[in-house]
C-alpha cells in the first residue's frame, strides 16, 4: 500500500493531480488533500474521481507503477 495525496492546485492543462507520498512533485501540505493508502494510482484516482471530476494521475509516480503492476501480470 502507498499513500496518495490530491494537489489542490491545478496543472497547467486545468487537471488536479494525484502523487504519491514519495513524489517529488508532491505539493506542500497546504496544497494538497490526503486521498488514503490504495495499491496502485488506479485506485487512486477511482477515489479522487469522486472528489473531483478533473482528478488525474501524475506521470513521474503513478503512471509507472501501472506499467510495473501490469508488466508484473504477465509474468504469472
Ligand atoms: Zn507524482
Amino acid at each position: 500500500m502507498k499513500f496518495f495525496y490530491l494537489s489542490s492546485i491545478s496543472d497547467e492543462n486545468g487537471n488536479f493531480q494525484i502523487h504519491e507520498k514519495e513524489c517529488p512533485f508532491l505539493p506542500d501540505a497546504l496544497d494538497r488533500d490526503y486521498l488514503g493508502p490504495f495499491n496502485n494510482g488506479k485506485e487512486a484516482l477511482r477515489r479522487a474521481l469522486s472528489i473531483n471530476k478533473k482528478a488525474t494521475i501524475c506521470e513521474h509516480c503513478c503512471e509507472k507503477k501501472i506499467a510495473k503492476s501490469l508488466l508484473s501480470q504477465k509474468e504469472n
